[in-house]
């Protein structure tokens, strides 16, 4: 199936651009009005698949780009920067190299991207165990405050919620998976399924941390701490005394 081999030898010649953060632009108008390039800005690509007649670009967050090549679309890898003739649908540059596909003709958002969410917490079959075992499989060197809000690992928590559930469970968003035990996961997801039902049913619970910076803690009176977290860069709030940043007090 030579549709299919040419799709892996893309795949192939799109790898060095694999965990690089990624600058996209469109200078094809029909490129352009895919959308393609402005949802996939920025963010950093996490893998390349052909998978059938398609190829996959996976990038953080969930953003799936799906090629479809047809018998006129292909994808080039060539020295970033260098001249180029002809307007490419799409470019993907990364660090040294930078990607062009060209005549399309199928560049698609991928609409499914959904099935790769992990459990949502909310969901009355979502078993607290399941989802601390699914935050197991993730790599353990990824910090607790950006991992429980990965919604590959488990689908519904917000920065919000992932401030308070931490300063309940007294553990800091600055920790490594590795160094928190299963039970502080367990008693962090299960404080905020439980507060996010009450949301649900109307029950605010009133926040501790989170847009508190520099007010007091509401346990320990220590000033609440502030600052990005993590590749999204997200503002992680928590009480450096009530959740100290190695192991338990
Ligand atoms: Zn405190």
């Amino acid at each position: 199936m030579p549709e299919g081999d040419a799709l892996h030898r893309a795949a192939e010649r799109l790898r060095p651009l694999v965990g690089q953060r990624i600058e996209a632009e469109s200078p094809n108008p029909r490129g352009k009005a895919t959308g393609v390039a402005r949802a996939v800005d920025g963010r950093v690509l996490e893998g390349v698949d052909a998978v059938g007649k398609h190829l996959l670009l996976r990038f953080e967050g969930g953003v799936v780009l799906r090629s479809h090549l047809r018998m006129n679309g292909r994808w080039r890898l060539d020295p970033r920067g260098g001249e180029r003739r002809g307007l490419p649908w799409l470019v993907l540059r990364g660090r040294e190299w930078e990607a062009t596909q060209w005549n399309g003709p199928v560049l698609t958002l991928e609409k499914r991207a959904v099935r790769r969410l992990g459990p949502d917490l909310l969901a009355d079959g979502t078993e607290v165990a399941a989802v601390v075992a699914r935050v197991r499989l993730a790599d353990q060197s990824l910090l607790v405050g950006e991992a429980l809000v990965d919604q590959r690992l488990v689908a519904g928590i917000g920065n919000a919620w992932l401030a308070e559930a931490l300063w309940h469970a007294r553990v800091s968003p600055w920790r490594r998976l590795a160094d928190v035990s299963d039970d502080e996961l367990a008693d962090a997801l299960a404080w905020t399924r439980d507060h996010m039902r009450a949301s649900v049913r109307g029950t605010r619970t009133p926040r501790s941390v989170y847009r508190r910076a520099g007010r007091p803690c509401r346990r320990c009176g220590t000033p609440v701490s502030s600052r990005g977290l993590g590749d999204m860069n997200r503002t992680a709030y928590w009480c450096v005394a009530c959740q100290p940043s190695r192991g338990a007090a």
